[in-house]
């Protein structure tokens, strides 16, 4: 039997990349930056008004005789538009947050510090001293042109998409996101909105697959069900092999009476693998036309472990991410985990930060077909291999899955 680690070594070492395109700023989303992005200009652009206010030259801003000076106001600017003409000694012009600053002006006082009756009236007074460059953002403040701004490599999220509106790039080189092909395998197997005949079930794995590539943030698209034919397999698999990546669940177990198994190995090269861990022992990799495939028990508890052990790291690295693992802490688990097996187990738990430190509760039954535990489980606690127990209260490590990966 092949350990997890192992398992994934092998296939990551099989993954690239994916070339790199110019997507639409609106779907960059979670995109890796193919390339370093330069600001082409000073940003801001132009030096401007950080309050509204009066623009004046500071040294007017003294007191005179005791008193505060009172200014000529010539005019304002609002954002948007830029000043006629500009601002002299002895005057000021109201100006808005955003406006240019006006020529001759070197400071802006904000409005509650000044005295001033409405734009009918052509007079303010300053009622506090200001010194050169107050509330005024300089152009350039915040990103020099020519500066690198972004670097290739990096994730792009909400931020960096402002950012990247902030310097022009309506279109942003990316490596591309990957398109999957999700193919649920059995003649028992059916879909959700069909009728449950005698024996069938429903397919429930290509639609938590579906939702958990499209979170792993690639494209997902559910090819529907093969047969347990052969014509029905090798038409899948034909369209399956237009796409960066196949999934599959059910079908590669050992002694399975289905067929899956031999028209994978016939269209490509596939290993069937024996992995030390439960759930989701059976696990195929390999390639079909040059395209990967990673099949996945059928199980539906077994297809959701070991997808985000394989394929979640597989969609990371084709993404272009360097982090592909998940994180993993200490955690007291509450109520331990009595059952004795032999592989290692990664059992379904729910963990939270107490005072100083975590604490975790498993989601009960962790039979491969028990769907409901899954249910409110954030982590996997690890039971390492060689029939061990944890003991309620006893400390083991957890696999955290909605912590970024490390
Ligand atoms: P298999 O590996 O094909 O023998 O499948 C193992 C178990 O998973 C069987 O109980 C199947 O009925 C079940 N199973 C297979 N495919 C799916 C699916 N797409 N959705 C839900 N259960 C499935
Ligand atoms: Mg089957």
């Amino acid at each position: 039997m092949l350990s997890v680690e192992d398992a994934l070594e092998r296939i990551l070492a099989e993954i690239s990349p994916l070339s790199s395109v110019q997507v639409p700023l609106s779907d960059a989303l979670g995109l890796i930056l193919a390339q370093d992005i330069v600001a082409q200009e000073d940003q801001p652009p132009f030096a401007n008004s950080a309050m509204d206010g009066f623009a004046l030259v500071s040294k007017d801003s003294k007191l005179r005789d005791g008193q505060p000076p009172r200014l000529r106001v010539t005019g304002g600017i609002a954002a948007g538009y830029v000043a006629e003409h500009a601002v002299e000694e002895g005057t000021a012009m109201r100006i808005m947050t955003g406006a240019p600053v006006p020529l001759g002006a070197d400071s802006v006082i904000q409005i509650e510090l000044t005295r001033y009756d409405g734009p009918q009236s052509s007079w303010v007074e300053i009622l506090e001293e200001v010194s050169p460059g107050n509330n005024i953002r300089p152009a350039g403040e915040d990103m020099r042109k020519g500066q690198t701004i972004l670097h290739r490599g990096s994730e792009i999220g909400a931020w960096e998409i402002g950012i990247l509106a902030t310097v022009g790039i309506a279109h942003v080189p990316v490596i591309q996101r990957p398109r999957i092909a999700i193919l649920g395998t059995g003649d028992e197997v059916v879909d959700i909105n069909e009728p449950l005949s005698p024996g069938k079930i429903r397919n429930s794995n290509s639609y938590l697959l579906e939702a958990a590539v499209r979170k792993a943030g690639a494209e997902p698209h559910r090819l529907g069900i093969a047969r347990d034919t052969v014509e029905s397999l090798r038409e899948k698999f034909t369209e399956a092999a237009t796409y960066d990546l196949i999934l599959t669940s059910g079908g590669v177990s050992v002694g399975d009476f289905d067929l899956v198994k031999n028209i994978m190995a016939e269209q490509g090269q596939i290993n069937f693998w024996r992995i030390n861990m439960r759930p989701g022992k059976p696990v195929a990799f390999g390639h079909i036309a040059g395209v990967p495939l990673l099949g996945l028990p059928g199980n539906p508890v077994s297809s959701a472990v070991t997808f985000e052990l394989f394929g979640r790291p597989i969609i990371r690295k084709m993404l272009g991410h360097i982090h592909l693992k998940r994180q993993q802490v200490e955690v007291i688990v509450e109520d331990g985990v009595q059952e004795r097996v032999m592989r290692r187990h990664y059992v379904r738990a729910s963990v939270e930060w107490h005072d100083d430190h975590f604490v975790a509760h498993t989601t009960g039954n962790q039979g491969s077909n028990i769907m409901t535990s899954l249910l409110n489980s954030n982590a996997f606690v690890i039971v390492p291999e060689g029939g061990n127990q944890i003991r309620p209260g006893e400390k083991a490590q957890a696999m955290m899955l909605d912590w970024p990966e490390r």
